[in-house]
């Protein structure tokens, strides 16, 4: 019917998307609510991506692609059945560009798409010196070379998303008590006028012995010690979402865990490749880094609960 449909189509020397929007006017049908969280993202950042039909029984073949590759919808957490939201993290290092989401569907035997295009723009990132530190403080034995790269195995793995379900009711919230940011997300590391790295986690202030929390409910994946994260837990939230929290003295999870938001993880520390205690916390988007807060904030708007910490935050 489709094949049958194009052909038609171009038979009549009509298609494209006037042809589309005519006959949706025509029928007086708005089958299919999409919206983007914003049309312009940060590199870093997430982008939220949210589709709500209006009449659940007429769309059929829902598919949502960012250039060529398909997306994995996630029911919609607080929409009612049928509605669908996918998060997109931008890479630190992407391109600034104009990029798109596609949403194609059928209804009534047609095929209707839409295009939704976004801009990805340089975020708001400061940059940070790094004076000379002595090569043999930083560079580790063969014997550490050895163990970092198993453990790279073990984290790569770790970050594969096992859930395909939202496990979120609620907003997430920050993983410590006192909230001083020490050092942001995505700070660029400068070494001699070059940019070496950038910091890929929020470094919070945590005083050997600070109890750490979830941010959010979730399955730990990870809760072992790491060369440079030291004692390290890896929660998986459900929507290609994790978070991890480092350095640790103590560890109360382990691996298989169903977390609660707001359980007792363990205790700050300075374990790992650390000088000071602190927690290092990061957020990830289907194996992509992001801004912890940034992202939350984009996800905390879906429970329509302002919140007021992260707000204060982030001026
Ligand atoms: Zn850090």
């Amino acid at each position: 019917m489709k094949i049958i449909t194009m052909i038609v189509l171009i038979a009549l020397g009509l298609g494209g998307e006037s042809f589309f929007e005519q006959a949706r006017i025509y029928r007086g049908v708005k089958a299919l609510e999409v919206r983007l969280s914003s049309p312009e993202v940060a590199n870093g950042h997430t982008l939220l991506f949210e589709c709500i039909p209006k009449t659940i029984d007429t769309v059929f073949n829902l598919t949502v692609a960012r250039d060529t590759t398909a997306l994995i919808l996630y029911a919609h957490p607080t929409e009612p059945s049928g509605a669908f939201s996918v998060l997109v993290g931008i890479p630190y290092y992407a391109k600034l560009r104009s990029d798109t989401i596609h949403v194609e569907w059928t209804e009534m035997d047609r095929i209707y798409d839409r295009s939704l295009p976004f801009q990805i723009v340089r975020g708001p990132y400061k940059s940070e010196v790094i004076r000379g530190v002595p090569q043999s403080r930083v560079t580790p034995s063969a014997a550490d070379y050895r163990r970092i790269a198993r453990e790279r195995r073990i984290i790569g793995e770790a970050y594969i998303a096992i859930r395909d379900s939202v496990l979120m009711d609620a907003t997430f919230s920050y993983p410590v008590e006192k909230q001083t940011i020490t050092s942001e997300y995505g700070t660029r590391r400068v070494f001699n006028g070059q940019l070496r790295s950038y910091h890929g986690g929020l470094d919070l202030r945590a005083y050997e012995g600070t109890p750490i929390y979830a941010a959010q409910s979730g399955t730990v994946k990870l809760s072992q010690n790491l060369f440079y994260s030291g004692n390290h837990v890896l929660i998986e939230h459900g929507m290609g979402i994790h978070s991890s929290y480092s350095h640790m003295s103590k560890m109360y999870v382990k691996h298989g865990d169903w977390v609660e938001k707001g359980q007792r993880l363990g205790l700050s520390g300075a374990t790992g490749r650390v000088t000071a205690a602190h927690l290092h916390w990061t957020v990830n988007i289907n194996g992509v880094g992001v801004s912890p807060l940034q992202c939350f904030e984009v996800l905390n708007t879906l429970f329509k609960t302002p919140n007021a910490a992260l707000r204060k935050e982030k001026r």
